[in-house]
């Protein structure tokens, strides 16, 4: 098995992108039931109706113009497929970008959230890479356990971006994806120069 985008239980959803712009890996990571599938699904423009997408993982596949500049974003929702050591290692390995997600209305998943920028910084060491905490399920008000305050602390703390998202109502969906865009794009050009 070559790698985590080859797998065979992925499906490549391809929803037309210009061969010409640059293509950007972006991993979705956090904590089971936190959202990162249905975040995933309505990135790629994939109607809620099927049921079976759950459980395997999955690859999105989609351009999106930002700043007036086309990018192709290829978005891998494989943290869980099949619970492997090694396909996690190979995760923090291969994005240029990364999405922690967990969700307000679990602190567990909040905790989690710091594991994972703490386990991807030991091995990514020297690379500065971008990364959005995303807090999802913000349309659950009433069984929230994750203030936004915290949220944004904590991002401070990890020096990295940060932004509450309601996959069920599409809220800030699309500003997330912009956000990695932009963020991609500023690394890139500090490297340049
Ligand atoms: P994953 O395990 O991280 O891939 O999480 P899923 O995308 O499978 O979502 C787990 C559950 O949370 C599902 O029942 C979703 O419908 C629900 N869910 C996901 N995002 C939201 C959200 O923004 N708001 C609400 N209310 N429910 C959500
Ligand atoms: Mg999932």
């Amino acid at each position: 098995r070559g790698s985590c985008a080859s797998d065979s239980s992925d499906s490549v959803i391809s929803t037309g992108s210009e061969p010409e712009s640059p293509v950007y890996k972006v991993v979705l990571l956090g904590e089971h039931g936190v959202g990162k599938s249905s975040l995933a699904r309505v990135f790629g423009g994939v109607e809620d109706a099927c049921h079976d997408w759950d459980e395997a993982g999955n690859t999105y596949d989609r351009s999106i113009v930002v700043d007036e500049e086309e990018s192709s974003i290829v978005l891998y929702d494989i943290w869980e497929q099949d619970n492997s050591l090694w396909l996690q290692d190979q995760c923090m390995r291969m994005g240029d970008a990364y999405i922690i997600v967990y969700s307000v209305t679990d602190k567990s998943s909040f905790e989690k959230a710091s594991e994972l920028r703490i386990q991807l910084r030991r091995a990514r060491q020297s690379e500065n890479i971008p990364i959005i905490l995303v807090g999802n399920k913000s349309d659950l008000v009433r069984s929230r356990e994750v203030s936004v305050d915290e949220g944004s602390a904590c991002a401070v703390v990890f020096d990295c971006k940060f932004i509450e998202t309601s996959a069920s109502l599409h809220h800030n969906v699309h500003d997330l994806f912009e956000g990695i865009v932009r963020q991609i794009r500023l690394r890139k050009d500090s490297k340049e120069e």
